[in-house]
């Protein structure tokens, strides 16, 4: 495979088997795993994703918007998938055609959603969302204030079906005293306001509110789902002690070597000759860049893997393209494999590792790697 010499992402599908199973044993046994596979399952491809999941046992997906739910139908995926955030009021007889399960988060999209639903004679399914801290989409539902009556009216609008109620952690990787007590009071939230909807004779089949961070962290609080993404894909987060499970990462990019040379002390490498070799120096030549979601940011301090021994990354990287001192390395040659993320005999560079050097986190670098890089499933 020719595709083979540039860039491309290994997605272990073993690995993945591994986190789901190393997952369901926090759960009790009557909580059910979402798989959260929105903005293409964190980059790891989310119809091979989401059906090999569904080989596993999962019966729940979670997406962001419609686009994503009719993927995952197109790929063959029979079970139920929620929308995490909004649809168009005018995609109602898509929602309800493939069965898709929309979250409702206002009395005024409700009231969309309905007149939409009623005009063009279908039913939609629907969960309630609760805004219990997190600040982004929901029905308030705080100390201060909940808004009951809202949901209440929303609940008994025509054609929508509210199956499920749920709300979401913003905190719940903060192991800190205060980040505990901001999810123990999120959790209080979520408790007061079901009961207090349960006592006005609302139902809802399934309650949920742990993200993964949450299923890890708060092992006694379990609904009848868990909204699980990161650690899915052996992505690991902060734990509290004793929360920790082992994880395997699904995803590894490799590259191969395109060109050696060697350089002399004073020749400049790279755009703006960000770097100037102070010594004769052996450089290999990656084809990897921004373009495939490798970042910039990473240059001064990111390493990779070749013949088993870590190189580091000399001056910019390009859009296509970047270069390792090898200097110390024998026996490099054109062709030989690069280990981008992943691991090599004793070595590891993790996206947890690069999202230091760029200050962000390893779930934003997971969606950033391009579409152009193959994903290739083993
Ligand atoms: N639930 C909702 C509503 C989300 O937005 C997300 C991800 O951002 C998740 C669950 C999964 O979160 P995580 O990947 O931390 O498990």
């Amino acid at each position: 495979m020719d595709f083979l010499k540039r860039t491309w992402a290994e997605i272990d599908l073993d690995h993945l088997a591994f986190n789901v199973k190393q997952i369901q044993k926090c759960l009790p046994k009557d909580t059910r795993m979402m798989g959260v596979v929105k903005a293409d399952a964190y980059g790891h491809g989310d119809r091979y994703i989401a059906k090999e999941m569904e080989n596993l046992g999962l019966q729940n997906f979670g997406v962001s918007n419609l686009e994503e739910a009719l993927s995952l139908r197109e790929s063959g995926v029979e079970s139920d998938i929620l929308i995490l955030g909004v649809t168009p009021a005018s995609a109602v007889q898509k929602l309800s055609d493939y069965h898709i399960t929309q979250t409702v988060y206002s009395l005024e999209y409700a009231q969309k959603l309905s007149d939409a639903a009623v005009r063009t004679g279908v039913r939609v399914d629907c969960h309630i969302k609760l805004d219990t801290g997190m600040g982004r989409i929901g029905f308030h539902a705080g100390d201060d204030y909940i808004a009951t009556e809202q949901i209440i009216s929303a609940y008994r609008l025509p054609n929508l079906d509210f199956t499920g109620i749920f709300s979401h952690f913003s905190s719940s990787d903060d192991i800190s005293n205060e980040g505990i007590a901001y999810t123990k009071k999120q959790k209080e939230h979520f408790d007061q306001t079901v009961a207090a909807l349960e006592q006005k004779g609302l139902y809802f089949k399934v309650k949920h509110l742990q993200n993964s961070a949450g299923v890890l962290n708060y092992r006694s609080c379990h609904y009848d789902l868990a909204r699980v993404g990161i650690i899915l894909y052996g992505l690991p987060l902060d734990t509290l002690p004793d929360c920790d499970i082992p994880l395997k990462p699904v995803m590894s990019i490799r590259s191969a070597v395109s060109m050696i040379k060697t350089v002399q002390k004073g020749d400049c490498i790279s755009y703006s000759r960000r770097f100037t070799a102070d010594k004769e120096m052996r450089l290999a030549t990656v084809p990897i860049g921004y373009a495939d979601g490798y970042l910039r940011a990473f240059a001064d301090k990111g390493r990779m893997i070749v013949r088993g021994q870590y190189a580091k990354i000399v001056g910019s990287i390009c859009m296509d393209q970047l270069m390792l001192d090898v200097t110390d390395i024998p026996g490099v040659q054109a062709g030989d494999v690069v280990t981008v993320v992943g691991s090599e005999g004793s070595c590891q560079v993790t996206l947890g590792e690069l999202a230091g050097i760029a200050g962000t986190i390893h779930y934003e670098l997971a969606c950033l790697v391009s579409r152009r890089v193959p994903r290739i499933y083993q």
